[in-house]
């Protein structure tokens, strides 16, 4: 989100784009997640719009790969 939009929820404030990261656990091992989404200045409510969900989305994908590639890798290296 690069714009300044109203928000939805109080109709009055504007949303102010943050990015958070969150840290997920797959197979024991933590990962920083990047998680995109907007304040509103007036309600402080959260909220993610589609491009944020979209990205959020990417990025989960991105470390299910890594952690996929990963597990390959392990594999090669004990036959
Ligand atoms: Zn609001």
């Amino acid at each position: 989100m690069t714009v300044l939009q109203a928000c939805p929820v109080c109709g009055q404030g504007h949303l102010t784009p943050q990015v958070d990261t969150n840290t997920v656990v797959i197979n024991g091992k933590s990962y920083d997640l990047p998680c995109h989404f907007a304040i509103c200045n007036t309600c402080e409510s959260e909220v993610a719009d589609t491009d944020d969900a979209c990205e959020n989305a990417r990025l989960m994908k991105e470390i299910r790969q890594r952690v996929e590639n990963e597990m390959t890798n392990k594999l090669k290296e004990k036959p």
